[in-house]
């Protein structure tokens, strides 16, 4: 161990005594799961994990680190730590973590999570003004989103201004009664829940647009649930109703259905029937919106600096790094000091979205940002701290947390450790979004699913359709913390991608009872986890190569998906199974390769198996914990 100097002695006696004198004062409980900020303070990490600071000074001790009670020490270190006391350490997601407080020397910042930044609890009453609501339009593709957009743009820019449109800067904003309403000007569900999948939670209501000549469709209902697991209100905007064949009645009862009841048959959902091609309707629209936002009583406290949620952006000639920002809280000024993502710069100007100069952006404006050095991601939190030195600091910490959460990737639920996160009270939901190839067989298994019961968790169906898996499924599950179920059908590749991106557990399933008996298992603790095989492609062979001293090798082009090195190879010929085995090697021209993915040709490699002919199909499967 270390020797000490009699400095550091002297130090660690005062230290010890300052801890002995505030251990009473600790809470008895200790949590077992902790997220921490890739650097902090010991005092820090004795507040995180409920124990005295002396007693991370001894632990750090042991393992020879002499620290004060204010020095700084690392993720790596801060888990070796809470590890000792029984604490599972994991990083604090980047996307969730932004600034709280700064201390006095501006190069120490504490993280909190993006809900708190926003929380107005502890707001005084007379801080808080009411803001204007900020709307996603979603729909069925063809419905009419971008054409109602462009006519509520068009008609309802406050007057003297519309003249001054310039190019759509991702959202804007409309006037209706001297009120405001903001509009995102990418309409789906799937950039509202990818956003939402970063930690961004910027819309307080959908708007579902329903074309009156087509009815509710496979992309209604799912904009639906998204909304919905979201806890976003949903106005409906019936569209087309100009159209010959135009049946209100029938969307109104096929939204019923759905569990979206008209208010004049008695329900909750306003529904307003619109024309975007005559323009009619809109202000009907505009106003129940804004009936809508009021329920929520949307305020925000304008005195503060300035904190949102990065919309868009990108690289502009001449103008360098161009983000159009959502404020959320405070006001933001030209000149403040922003930090973004792991990025911080200046605010050298503000536009709003007609294109005109502003000196700040208050509560529920969106304006472009200019003066960043770099291009930052949208759903990226942007903050204004004090000054140049502390953004630095900020922006190196996030580039650190980065780096860690790489590492280690955010904890999403998984059926392995399902009973742990019960255990520890972590989840009370088992939210599940289920995909099956009929609806038939959907019906079956969302009973047996709902029939599971257990006093710890409760089953939720965050979102159930036909069909393959697909990328707007993952991110749902990313957002609601959910399992992805595939039921007799398969992620296509950009599910899986995202899956592996997002962490999402996808399960892949053709039998009802081993879907609820995973479940039931897991639920309880009784989990046994086994080895799953995930699809990942498929390639058909054009021709056997024989490689002297190798022996037979497969040509093919990668029809579907990707074949990747050392995953397992299925070869069928005539849709019977050949031979399962292990792909060692790829070869591109001469090169060895790690993957190849579809519209390419390689050569494949199968352990113990030569006997390739033409139009034998290889497919490719990466086996997992399940
Ligand atoms: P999106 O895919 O939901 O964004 O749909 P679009 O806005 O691109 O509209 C799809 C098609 O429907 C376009 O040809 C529009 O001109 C047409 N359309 C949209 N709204 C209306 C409407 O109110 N009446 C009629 N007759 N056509 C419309």
């Amino acid at each position: 161990m270390a020797v000490l100097t009699p400095e550091q002695e002297a130090s660690v006696r005062t230290q010890f005594a300052a801890g002995a004198a505030a251990a009473d004062a600790k809470p008895a409980v200790r949590e077992t799961q902790v997220q921490l900020p890739p650097s902090l303070t010991v005092k820090e990490l004795a507040d995180y994990l409920h124990v005295t600071a002396v007693e991370i000074i001894k632990e750090l001790m042991r393992n020879g680190i002499m620290a004060n009670i204010n020095q700084q020490i690392d993720y790596e270190t801060a888990a070796i730590v809470a590890d000792t006391f029984g604490v599972q350490a994991s990083p604090m997601a980047m996307d969730t973590a932004v600034v709280e407080a700064v201390a006095e020397d501006q190069t120490q910042v504490k993280m909190t999570s993006r809900s708190e930044l926003f929380s107005l609890e502890g707001e005084a009453a007379e801080d808080l003004k009411t803001r204007p609501p900020v709307v996603t339009v979603m729909g069925h593709v063809d419905h009419g989103k971008t054409s109602l957009l462009d006519a509520v743009r068009q008609t309802k820019v406050a007057a003297g201004e519309a003249g001054g449109i310039t190019q759509s800067i991702g959202a804007y904003t409309v006037e209706e009664r001297n009120r405001r309403i903001v509009f995102l000007d990418t309409p789906g569900h799937e950039a509202f829940t990818a956003m939402r999948a970063r930690g961004a939670q910027v819309t307080d209501v959908a708007v579902l647009v329903v074309a009156a000549d087509d009815g509710v469709m496979p992309q209604t209902v799912e904009a639906i649930s998204h909304a919905k697991a979201a806890g976003v209100p949903i106005v409906v905007a019936i569209n087309k109703i100009d159209k010959e064949g135009a049946n209100p009645d029938r969307v109104m009862q096929g939204l019923s259905e759905h569990g979206l009841v008209p208010e004049k048959w008695g329900g909750q959902t306003v529904m307003v029937p619109v024309s975007a091609k005559l323009k009619t309707g809109l202000s009907e629209l505009l106003e129940m919106i804004l009936l809508v936002a009021d329920l929520q009583d949307l305020k925000a406290n304008p005195a503060k600096p300035a904190a949102g949620t990065v919309i868009d952006a990108h690289l502009e000639k001449g103008r360098g790094a161009v983000a159009t920002v959502l404020v959320q809280s405070g006001t933001l000024r030209v000149g403040d000091n922003v930090v973004v993502g792991h990025i911080f710069g200046k605010v050298r100007a503000l536009l709003n979205d007609q294109g005109k100069k502003l000196k700040e952006a208050q509560p529920a404006t969106p304006a472009v940002l200019m003066g960043l050095p770099d291009v930052p991601t949208a759903g990226d939190i942007f903050q204004v701290v004090s000054s140049e030195k502390v953004a630095r600091t900020i922006a190196g910490q996030r580039a650190e947390l980065r780096r860690v959460a790489a590492l280690s990737k955010t904890r999403r639920i998984t059926l392995a450790d399902l009973a742990s996160q019960v255990e520890q009270g972590a989840v009370k939901d088992l939210n599940l979004v289920l995909k099956a190839d009929s609806n038939g067989s959907l019906e079956a298994l969302k009973q047996s699913l709902l029939k599971i019961q257990d006093p710890k968790v409760q089953i939720k169906i965050v979102y159930e359709g036909v069909g393959p898996v697909t990328e707007s499924d993952i991110l749902l599950a990313a957002a609601s913390n959910a399992l992805a179920i595939a039921f007799s059908v398969k992620p296509d590749v950009q599910a899986q991608r995202a899956a592996e991106r997002e962490k999402v557990d996808i399960r892949q399933y053709d039998v009802i009872y081993n879907v609820t008996n995973d479940i039931g298992n897991a639920i309880r603790g009784l989990y046994e986890p086994t080895f799953v095989q995930v699809w990942e492609g498929r390639a058909e062979v054009i021709t056997p190569i024989r490689i002297p001293k190798v022996g037979t090798i497969a040509g093919v082009r990668v029809q579907e998906g990707k074949i990747t090195s050392g995953s397992v190879a299925k070869v069928s010929r005539a849709n019977q199974l050949l031979f399962e085995g292990p792909i060692g090697g790829l070869k591109r021209f001469k090169d060895d390769v790690k993957e190849v993915t579809a519209g390419l040709e390689c050569g494949i490699r199968v352990d113990g198996h030569q006997d390739f002919q033409q139009g034998d199909i290889i497919e490719s499967f990466q086996v997992h914990q399940g």
